[in-house]
């Protein structure tokens, strides 16, 4: 067809194939990106050669799912997924095929594939699409719709309805009715998917241009009751003041607004997480408004809970969980620079841009219009103007260490720290202590008191 443009590298891996009699289709997001009219991104190859075949072809294959017929060929300083065609059965657990067959015609492997435009199959080094499910239609119209009846394949694998939303959110697309009508009634089997893998989905939908078109569509079918039941729960919390949208639409317009990051996606975590502990801390006061007092201390645990359900590695939790904790955070002009200071140690000094763009995105969700530019700027400046100063900010900064205090007859263990710990805050109040005969003296004296 010579329609598509083929990347030299792919020329060359199928001209190895064909010349060993073998077939080979590129398949799945590449296709799909190239109907598009985008640059493909990572490559999935699908053969008709075994995995042995395959690996007696390249000199550097990996066997990475060599169970289910996949192999990673490294080739020229790129990776691909090799699949031999197959069929799959007896999806037991819901999750994982019971069994894979081996098949000799492209069709029948594209008949196992998700979705109309994820079964679409490209001949290399050229010939025309193979397209049994009419998936290019589909593309066309911006829809994702379900191989064959949708309430089967997402009874075969329940990772299946929150994919169908994932690329909605990616791609822009709509689901189509009937491939999203399907998906409440396949709730029990998404249930019991790894946490790990709706994990990778909610990281790919973090990662979309628009987040809350999936979130919507989880509202819509169940999904989020089922997965994120704290952020479902925050549908209809109305709030008074600025606010003009419910807990639910504030969270998802405020991850909307997060600018897209690399991953791990931090800063769109804490907006989506940010308010999840409004409906469990509201409360009316006096005059009938709702307060939400501590909500900031209630979403941060609830966060932490929920990241942890879904694998988040430690360290993504722990810097999420505390910028949600801190997002709450009321600059005022009278600030003392002691307080700058003070502002600076508790947020951390490589966590302050995160808070900062957490703070914005929380703003546009509030009034549902992006913030002047100059929003944060009276406490960034301040902030600057703090750090451009090098005054100590932690233990380390201090002009005497504990090896100081020991001279002083000090012993190590708890009353040293506290020790330490006093000093550091005098410091951070008044910068000028920070020389070693002040802070000796004063740690002198403090040592009566905290022996
Ligand atoms: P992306 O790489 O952007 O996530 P993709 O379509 O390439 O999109 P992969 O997960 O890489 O998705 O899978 C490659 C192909 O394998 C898909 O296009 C689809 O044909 C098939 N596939 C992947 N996961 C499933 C699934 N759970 N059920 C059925 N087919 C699937
Ligand atoms: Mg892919």
């Amino acid at each position: 067809m010579g329609k598509f443009a083929i990347h030299p590298v792919l020329q060359e891996i199928a001209g190895i194939f064909i010349r060993h009699g073998k077939q080979v289709f590129l398949v799945g997001g590449a296709v799909r990106d190239l109907i598009r009219g985008r640059r493909a991104q990572d490559w999935d190859l699908a053969t008709d050669a075994l995995p042995e075949e395959v690996i007696a072809l390249f000199p550097r294959v990996i066997p990475t799912g060599i169970k289910h017929g996949t192999v990673t060929v490294r080739f020229k300083g790129r990776s691909l997924e090799v699949t031999t065609y197959r069929t799959e059965s007896g999806y037991h657990d819901g999750r994982r095929p019971d069994q894979v067959t081996y098949t000799e015609r492209i069709e029948e492997d594209l008949s196992r594939r998700d979705f109309t435009m994820n079964a679409i199959a490209l001949p290399l080094p050229r010939g025309p699409m193979v397209d049994p499910f009419n998936g290019v239609g589909d593309i066309k119209k911006n829809l994702i719709r379900a191989v064959g009846n949708p309430q089967e394949r997402f009874a075969e694998d329940g990772l299946r309805p929150l994919r169908a939303v994932r690329f909605a959110a990616q791609m822009g697309f709509d689901v189509e009715e009937a491939t999203l009508a399907a998906i409440p009634s396949a709730l029990g089997t998404t249930e019991k998917v790894s946490p790990e893998r709706i994990r990778d989905e909610l990281d790919k939908i973090l990662a979309s241009p628009q987040p809350s078109r999936a979130f919507l569509l989880m509202e819509w079918t169940g999904l989020l009751e089922l997965l994120l039941p704290e952020l479902s729960r925050c549908r209809n919390i109305e709030q008074k003041g600025f606010h003009r949208f419910d807990v639910l639409d504030h969270s998802l317009l405020a991850c909307d607004a997060a600018a897209r990051e690399e991953a791990p996606h931090l800063v769109r975590l804490a907006a989506l997480l940010h308010d999840i502990g409004k409906p469990l801390s509201r409360a009316r006061d006096d005059a009938g408004i709702w307060t939400f007092y501590q909500h900031e201390q209630v979403s941060a645990n609830l966060s932490r809970e929920l990241l942890t359900r879904l694998r988040y590695p430690n360290g993504i939790i722990q810097t999420v969980v505390h910028l949600i904790r801190e997002h709450m955070f009321h600059y005022e002009s009278n600030w003392s620079e002691g307080a700058v200071r003070r502002f600076i140690i508790r947020v951390g000094e490589e966590h302050l841009e995160h808070l900062y763009r957490l703070r914005r995105a929380d703003a546009y969700g509030t009034a549902g219009q992006v913030p002047p530019p100059d929003f944060l700027l009276p406490l960034t400046r301040r902030v600057d103007a703090v750090l451009a100063k090098n005054q100590a900010l932690s233990l380390k900064d201090l002009a005497v260490s504990g090896k100081d205090l020991i001279a002083l007859g000090i012993q190590p263990g708890p009353p040293m720290g506290r020790i330490l710990t006093a000093l550091l805050e005098a410091v951070v109040e008044d910068p000028d202590l920070n020389h070693k005969e002040t802070l000796l003296v004063i740690a002198g004296n403090l040592q009566e008191q905290y022996s």
